[in-house]
């Protein structure tokens, strides 16, 4: 079976990576986007089996300022935001931005959610492995919430998620990571509107989810528009 077939069963409609990145490159081409006069930024976990997209989106785009944290959460905050807004080719009095931001997770070719393979180990492994481990410790009933100084990333990712987790609910891994890119999302949205100024740059927001499938990476878009002079366009992927 296709894997976009396994993956209906969680996501509506998915894309391989390539083709994902292939259909914002050419939607915001209408809108004046492009590899010359643009830059990319992402927003992905650091896992490696992650990094494909950013290959991809770098092969489109060219390379890419990086936001990244573990699970694709935006932490890089106001300071990371206003030093990538001051990288862009300016034509035509415009700046352009174009950010991607996607938390991950795999499904394997029988449909389980969060396994994955990695090459040269034997047996399962798990993706979103931060993600998962947080996932974990809500179903064991004892949460973390103080900042770990030796583990800073993951003791942000719990205050920042359980803001968006009802108390006592516990979410399994894929309703987690659908919290997760609502919350990155959020989090990018609110700070582009304090840091970005619209009279000088355009910019587009590209959000989804990254499925680590058992042959290759896939995308389920969430949010994926463009603010050109002001003015919000949806992209249509
Ligand atoms: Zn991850």
């Amino acid at each position: 079976m296709p894997f976009e077939n396994i993956a209906k069963k969680y996501f509506d409609r998915t894309y391989t990576e390539i083709d994902f990145v292939k259909k914002t490159y050419e939607a915001l081409k209408q809108l004046g986007f492009n590899d010359d006069n643009s830059i990319a930024a992402t927003c992905i976990c650091r896992d490696e089996i992650s990094q494909s997209l950013r290959s991809v989106i770098k092969h489109m785009w060219g390379e890419a300022f990086n936001f990244s944290s573990l699970a694709g959460m935006f932490f890089a905050g106001k300071t990371g935001l206003a030093a990538a807004m001051h990288h862009a080719p300016i034509e035509g009095g415009k700046e352009r931005y174009v950010f991607y931001a996607l938390p991950h997770i795999a499904i394997d070719a029988e449909g389980h959610i969060g396994i994955c393979r990695r090459t040269g180990r034997e047996g399962a492994s798990v993706a979103c492995g931060a993600l998962n481990a947080f996932q974990k410790e809500m179903a064991s009933g004892k949460v973390n919430i103080t900042m770990d100084n030796e583990d800073v990333e993951q003791s942000l990712i719990r205050m920042r998620l359980l803001r968006e987790i009802p108390y006592g609910h516990v979410p399994d891994l894929l309703e987690l990571t659908k919290i997760t890119q609502a919350a990155i999302q959020a989090d990018l949205e609110i700070t582009i509107n304090k840091v970005v100024n619209i009279g000088k740059s355009n910019y587009a927001v590209i959000t989804g989810i990254q499925i680590n499938g058992p042959d290759s990476n896939y995308v389920w878009p969430a949010a994926c528009y463009a603010v050109v002079n002001g003015v919000k366009t949806e992209l249509k992927i």
